[in-house]
């Protein structure tokens, strides 16, 4: 069963032709969904009776269940979805200052899941842990943003895709989210509010660059030599540096908009002062910003955080060159690095429960699997 959430309206407004019912229900139903939040067909109340059931037949009104919250009103809020074939995925809304970037605005952000688990199987992070299931579909995409304003009852006005998996692994799902939610009729969200950040599928940077949506890109850089990038994010060895910055320069020239590059500061890994020139030279070279991230501990994982020292020796050196660069120490914006934490101590709660196991029960995946 398809989730209604998955069509845009001309889409919508086919499927209600195609049961005998003129457009006007379709737009009825897009404002239920998208103006007055509300996403069951029975509270539909100015649909017939017997719509609200062909609806119910037809449609999945709300694939998403919360499967658990945590955090406070003014800090970042994590939600745990359970979805219908029971797969878990996080999401984030982060409060409205400090911001994501640096800007002191009253943005509030939500960081969305793209897919359930990750391919990319980057070395510190915890989403690569437990493989990739699958990827989630635009319904599942779309909903994340809509039951996390109804549940937090604040409104959002700003995206990321940054919580769990490699959204342009599974582009064809994000692209259709991203354009529900950023249509008038949709969610409402403008373009330049949407972040997509990517580990550097190159291919796929390139798509991005061309189709004609003006929304942002970061790249999750986290090393600025090919000698760094591929001990710790195995995508590295199929798109190189090299290639990576000309996508990012293709992208620039089209979008003519900053890139954001994430790097998330590993004691011993990426730490060093060379690292930081280098990065400072790619990051003025592309006019680009930098976020610099230091790593917070992912159970499991063995890499460790710089001090303090060595953070703002790191962030002197990036920037003595001219590079616009900002570290976030915040505990709470640990998302790029442990989107998957919150997930896998649930479900391993639940296999602790029932004397299951979490791992080992699915196929394994090459680290490049979904790369076109
Ligand atoms: S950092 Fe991103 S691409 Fe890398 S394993 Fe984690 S979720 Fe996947």
């Amino acid at each position: 069963m398809h989730s209604i959430k998955s069509l845009t309206l001309d889409e919508l407004a086919g499927r209600f032709a195609d049961l005998g019912e003129p457009a006007y229900r379709a737009r009825q139903v897009i404002e239920w969904l998208y103006r007055k939040r509300v996403g069951r067909f029975g509270e539909m109340t100015n649909l017939p009776a017997a719509l609200r059931e062909k609806l119910s037949a037809e449609f999945d009104e709300q694939p998403l269940e919360v499967a658990c919250r945590t955090g406070s009103d003014d800090t970042t809020r994590k939600f745990l979805f359970r979805l219908r074939d029971g797969q878990m995925v996080e999401t984030v809304l982060i409060p409205a200052s400090p911001a994501l970037y640096g800007e002191a605005s009253d943005r509030r952000t939500i960081c969305i899941s793209s897919q359930v688990g990750c391919a990319y199987g980057c070395k510190f992070c915890a989403s690569g842990l437990d493989g990739w299931k699958r990827n989630l579909d635009a319904g599942e995409i779309v909903d994340q943003f809509l039951r996390v304003e109804g549940e937090s009852g604040e409104r959002i006005n700003n995206i990321v895709f940054m919580g769990m998996g490699e959204p342009l692994a599974n582009y064809d799902h994000l692209l259709r989210a991203i354009g529900i939610l950023n249509a008038p009729w949709g969610a409402g969200v403008g373009a330049r509010h949407i972040t997509v950040s990517t580990s550097g599928l190159v291919p796929r940077i390139r798509d991005l660059a061309d189709q004609p949506l003006s929304i942002r890109l970061a790249i999750s850089l986290h090393g600025a030599t090919d000698e760094v990038r591929d001990r710790i994010m195995p995508v590295n060895k199929r798109y190189p540096l090299a290639e990576l910055l000309e996508a990012c320069r293709y992208f620039r020239g089209r979008k003519k908009q900053k890139l954001t590059f994430e790097f998330i500061l590993i004691k011993g890994v990426n730490d060093s002062l060379a690292q930081a020139g280098e990065l400072g030279r790619i990051t003025t070279r592309l006019d680009a910003k930098v976020n610099v991230i230091p790593y917070n501990t992912v159970e499991g994982l063995s890499w460790e955080r710089p001090s303090e020292r060595v953070q703002d020796a790191f962030m002197e050196e990036l920037r003595r060159g001219g590079a616009v660069a900002t570290i976030r120490r915040e505990k709470g914006h640990d998302i790029a690095a442990a989107c998957g934490q919150l997930r896998l101590r649930t479900l391993a709660d639940e296999t602790a429960e029932t004397g299951g196991s979490t791992r080992g029960s699915e196929k394994p995946v090459a680290a490049d699997a979904g790369v076109n």
